[in-house]
């Protein structure tokens, strides 16, 4: 846990924040913290929170099928959940699932709310936020169903294709999806970064969306030559 520091415990499970993740809020900050330091920290604060409830949903379904759950770190990519559940698809699925399914369920939730804040005229800034609340919500359930490997949607994917082939294969396969899909990813962040109107057709700073690729290409790679290996 070298670089990450505790920030609480609930139902025995341990959240981290990494060093890195205060970075990435100073630099955000400095991007669009200006205008409304308040709102600002506000917004990061719930996406914080909706992070650690996702991560919450793959730790506590692992526990449910009796797996071994550590912690929950957080760090500028997103969360991490370190579960390992017992080696068998469906216990795979619920554990993988059980994240996205968090946001989708907050999605419903959100909207409620929003009715609720226009049944009795609640203030314009209240609405604003509820709205940005579904949006993140759907854009981390889109995001993280895509069927491209190391993203929930990838682990879901082989856990599918589990039932089918060997374990090794089914990795491969979610991999390569990963390889290719982490690779569009760079290439339209680049894109993007270097020229601004089609970067703005992009669901998310363009630079954020090279580096995130970046990412998932690495992850993918190296996951695809560990089961390559083992087929
Ligand atoms: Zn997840």
């Amino acid at each position: 846990m070298s670089g990450s520091w505790r920030i609480f415990r609930a139902l025995g499970i341990d959240v981290y924040v990494h060093w890195s993740w205060f970075i990435a809020l100073l630099i955000f900050f400095q991007l669009f913290g200006g205008d409304n330091p308040a709102l600002f920290l506000l917004l990061f604060g719930t996406l914080f929170g909706v992070v650690v409830l996702h991560e919450y949903g793959h730790a506590l379904a692992c526990r449910s099928v009796g797996g071994h759950v550590g912690h929950i770190v957080l760090w500028p990519l997103g969360g991490i959940a370190f579960v390992q559940p017992p080696p068998r698809p469906s216990a795979l699925l619920w554990t993988i699932a059980a994240g996205p399914l968090v946001n989708l369920a907050l999605i419903p939730l959100g909207i409620g709310a929003l009715l609720a804040a226009g049944a009795v005229g609640a203030g314009e800034a209240i609405v604003m936020y509820l709205n940005w609340f579904v949006y993140i919500n759907i854009l981390l359930f889109l995001f993280n169903m895509i069927p491209a490997y190391p993203l929930d949607g990838g682990q879901i994917l082989q856990a599918v294709l589990w039932y089918f082939m060997p374990r090794a294969r089914a990795i491969s396969y979610s991999a390569a999806i990963g390889l290719g899909f982490g690779g569009l990813m760079v290439a339209f962040g680049l894109i993007g970064h270097i020229n601004p109107e089609i970067g703005r057709t992009l669901p998310i700073t363009p630079l954020w969306m090279a580096i995130l690729g970046a990412f998932i290409t690495m992850e993918a790679y190296k996951t695809f030559l560990m089961a390559k290996n083992r087929i």
